[in-house]
């Protein structure tokens, strides 16, 4: 992987506002990552490429990332970026909206990270537990989303979000098949891990 035009990728993305991970949740991340050694890695919302950029350099050698974004704009800049970091035969990118690509993927992943509408975190979930491998990992990004999903405050207008969110977090918290950390890094990340 190109390091410097990573920077570059980082840089743009967030001038443009693009929601790209945080750097401290990034760390925590890659810290699991070095230990996992992912063969397979699935992600839902690549927007610009780059956390699956910053994934690739985890994988094993014939190691490969499936990603999936909606927005065609964001699409194109993720190809030019994967591009110029020089990684164009490690990262996939499924185009189109992620609740209707997922039921058609019958792969399965040593990771997966979920970082695409707050709203649809349960369905995600479940498509995550039915690809993931024994031992594997699911992360999940914004899961705290601001602090509103620990907070009893229910009138702003992100009610449905942070409902899928606390569902979400019910869900891995309650599945015996599952470890779960909330952690409170960035914009809250929930890691579980496949027992
Ligand atoms: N993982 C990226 C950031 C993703 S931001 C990084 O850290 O670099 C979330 C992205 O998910 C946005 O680009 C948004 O367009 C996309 N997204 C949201 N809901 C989606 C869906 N249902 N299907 C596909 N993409 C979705
Ligand atoms: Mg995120």
């Amino acid at each position: 992987m190109n390091k410097q035009e990573l920077e570059k990728i980082k840089q743009k993305a967030l001038e443009d506002h693009i929601p790209i991970i945080m750097d401290d949740t990034l760390e925590v991340m890659e810290e699991y990552l070095r230990e996992e050694k992912p063969e397979r890695i699935l992600e839902i919302g690549t927007a610009v490429g780059y956390s699956a950029i910053c994934f690739t350099e985890f994988l094993t050698e014939n190691g490969v990332i499936d990603t999936i974004e909606r927005e065609t704009k964001r699409v194109k800049e993720a190809r030019e970026n994967i591009k110029k970091a020089e990684v164009e035969e490690k990262i996939n990118i499924y185009e189109g909206d992620a609740v209707e690509i997922l039921p058609t993927i019958h792969e399965k992943y040593d990771v997966v990270f979920i970082d695409a509408a707050k709203g649809k975190y349960p369905f995600f979930l479940k498509e995550a537990l039915r690809m993931v491998k024994p031992n594997g990992i699911i992360f999940a990004d914004n899961i705290l989303y601001k602090g509103y999903v620990m907070s009893d405050y229910n009138k702003h207008k992100q009610r449905t979000a942070v409902r899928n969110l606390r569902e979400y977090i019910k869900e891995v918290s309650e599945n015996p098949n599952l470890e779960t950390e909330i952690l409170e890094v960035g914009d809250g990340l929930a890691v579980s891990k496949i027992k």
